[in-house]
């Protein structure tokens, strides 16, 4: 799930958050993003669920329904191309700055 976090000097920041073992995804390329289809449908109005790639199976376990995938990266990528945001490369750091 995605929510606000105390993370490092007390800043308060968006932060994922595995729906398996519940700890802080902290580096997107050891991350999936993981959604129910059934037949080519997506199931559970496309709900996306976020885990650790060791906590996938877990998760695949706790429901046989077929489980489509993505990379954690690619799924960020592609979520930022298709909300039209556009990222200069000095904002993610005056974003955090402005959190304090
Ligand atoms: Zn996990």
């Amino acid at each position: 799930m995605i929510q606000f976090m105390k993370i490092e000097n007390g800043r308060t920041a968006p932060i994922i958050r595995c729906d398996v073992c519940s700890k802080r995804i902290e580096d997107a390329g050891l991350a999936l993003a993981m959604w129910k289809t059934k037949e080519g449908k997506l199931l559970e109005d496309g709900k996306v669920h976020f885990c650790h790639k060791a906590c996938h199976e877990k998760l695949d376990e706790a429901d046989p329904v077929v489980w489509s995938s993505s990379e954690l990266t690619d799924y960020l990528r592609r979520l930022v191309h298709n909300t039209k945001v556009r990222i200069a490369e000095d904002v993610g750091a005056k974003l955090l700055d402005e959190l304090v």
